[in-house]
């Protein structure tokens, strides 16, 4: 971190960001006072030698140049955080390591501006991983250096942007853009908007706000918006500078896109892209395994824009689709027992996201439920169409299940339910565990969860 040297900055949460942000400003020369409420993450941060301090206690901000907040940490809804209070009260401003990052980025960038690696930053609802993962894997696939970083891969402080032409791919959520204080990325992407997170963004407006922080004043030289939401034409329009420029790719997965602009759709399994009114591209998507459904169209379409606005032809990124595994719990095919297919899309954590989960497959034995979110299960009413019946797990199982419109059975845990599914599935069936929410009345991640799927499905494998 640059520009902090000698300073004491106050770091608050000590997960893997706050822990990378730490060491990330000793190195700059920067003096940490490290606080989580677990005592934990204290010890932790002292066995690497950092001093922990009370940033309760009054007075804890005197002389601090900063406060470092880590994303898992809610800062002003539901409640205002009393540590976060406390530092803007004694004037002391509040930023994250995405913040961090930006700042030290732009003196790097400013003083190697030829050579300077280029940073996206992707954001949105639903689809960031996937798109992130899908980008870094075509630039590798055509030999450009590239990391990972921010939610998925390192922790954007633990990146050593050094490589002559490389590109850093971040995938940003909504509580990481929402207080950097330098947000600014050669290229941002928007895939979508749904309701999710809606609690600590006080409402869609909020949260909108805080994603759309990654296209302010001065913004990204080029910014890919997914179409179709209210709230992403009127940034795509917001961003235009004049009709049909080239700073603004949209895309779509509802809708053949015209106009004189740039933009890229996805329909009926194919992705077009059209430039001021003359087409560019088109892909057959349909056989692209790693890339089932529309929603993973919706990311195809994200990626081959940025990919596109780095200057890659269409056909190698054709080419790359081709060899994309696809992400662990975002519609990934386990395998298949006589003729039954078993995907595990245990990352379906809303209703949103398990919906798409169901509209990209036909003949659905659906293990779903859990926690439920904020929201209510509303948005399940018209799946009934590709699901034959639903397992219904989680500690509030049965109440779950009375609000679903198929047929369901009250299974409790995922033994009960694979065992079901298995029992019950016909060749031509897809077992699909998209549990429209969250996992943690039964397990300590979704990670956890796709695990248990998988280890229950491999079980009949084996037989
Ligand atoms: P994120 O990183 O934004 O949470 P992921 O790529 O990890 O996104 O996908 C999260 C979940 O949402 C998965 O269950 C996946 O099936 C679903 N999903 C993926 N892409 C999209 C999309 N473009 N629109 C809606 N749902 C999606």
């Amino acid at each position: 971190v640059q520009g902090l040297e000698g300073a004491r900055v106050a770091v608050l949460g000590l997960g893997r960001s706050g822990l990378s942000a730490a060491r990330a400003l000793a190195a700059g020369g920067a003096k940490p006072l490290c606080w989580d409420d677990n005592p934990a993450a204290r010890a932790k941060a002292e066995a690497e030698g950092f001093a922990c301090v009370d940033l309760k206690a009054p007075g804890a901000f005197d002389k601090v140049a900063r406060l470092i907040l880590s994303p898992g940490i809610p800062h002003l809804y539901p409640v205002p955080n009393p540590v976060v209070a406390a530092a803007l009260e004694a004037g002391v401003p509040v930023d994250n390591d995405i913040g961090l990052f930006f700042q030290s980025f732009a003196t790097l960038a400013w003083d190697n501006y030829d050579t300077a690696p280029r940073v996206i930053a992707v954001t949105g609802s639903n689809g960031k991983s996937t798109t992130s993962a899908l980008l870094h894997h075509i630039l590798r696939h055509v030999g450009r250096p590239t990391q990972l970083a921010g939610n998925i891969g390192r922790g954007v402080l633990d990146i050593d942007p050094a490589i002559d032409g490389e590109v850093v791919v971040m995938e940003l959520s909504s509580y990481q853009t929402d207080l950097a204080r330098a947000l600014t990325p050669d290229i941002a992407v928007f895939t979508n908007l749904s309701p999710d997170h809606l609690d600590r963004h006080n409402g869609r407006g909020g949260y909108f706000a805080a994603k759309r922080r990654l296209f302010a004043e001065g913004g990204p030289d080029r910014a890919i918006v997914g179409v179709d939401e209210e709230e992403g034409r009127f940034l795509a329009g917001q961003l235009s500078e004049a009709p049909g420029d080239d700073r603004v790719i949209r895309i779509s997965v509802t809708r053949k896109l015209t106009g004189p602009g740039w933009q890229v759709f996805a329909r009926k399994g194919f992705l077009s892209e059209y430039r001021r009114g003359k087409q560019v591209a088109s892909i057959d998507l349909r056989d692209v395994a790693g890339l089932p459904g529309a929603h993973n169209h919706q990311n195809a379409c994200a990626a081959y824009a940025a990919a596109r606005a780095l200057g890659l032809a269409p056909k190698v990124i054709e080419a790359a689709f081709h060899s994309f595994g696809g992400l662990p719990h975002r519609s990934q095919l386990i395998g298949e027992i006589d003729g039954v297919r078993f995907v595990n899309d245990s990352k379906a954590t809303n209703v949103d996201s398990a919906v798409k989960a169901l509209a990209a497959f036909e003949n659905i034995r659906w293990i779903c439920g859990g926690l439920e979110k904020e929201g209510g299960l509303g948005g399940l009413a018209g799946v009934g169409d590709t699901v034959r019946k639903a397992y219904v797990i989680g500690r509030e199982a049965a109440a779950f299940a009375m609000q679903l419109e198929v047929e369901t059975q009250v299974c409790g845990d995922m033994e009960t339910a694979v065992a079901q599914a298995v029992a019950e599935a016909e060749p031509g069936d897809v077992v699909l565990l998209a549990p429209a929410a969250a996992s943690f009345d039964q397990y300590d991640s979704f990670e956890r969860r796709g695990e248990d799927f998988v280890a229950q499905v491999q079980r009949y494998m084996t037989r």
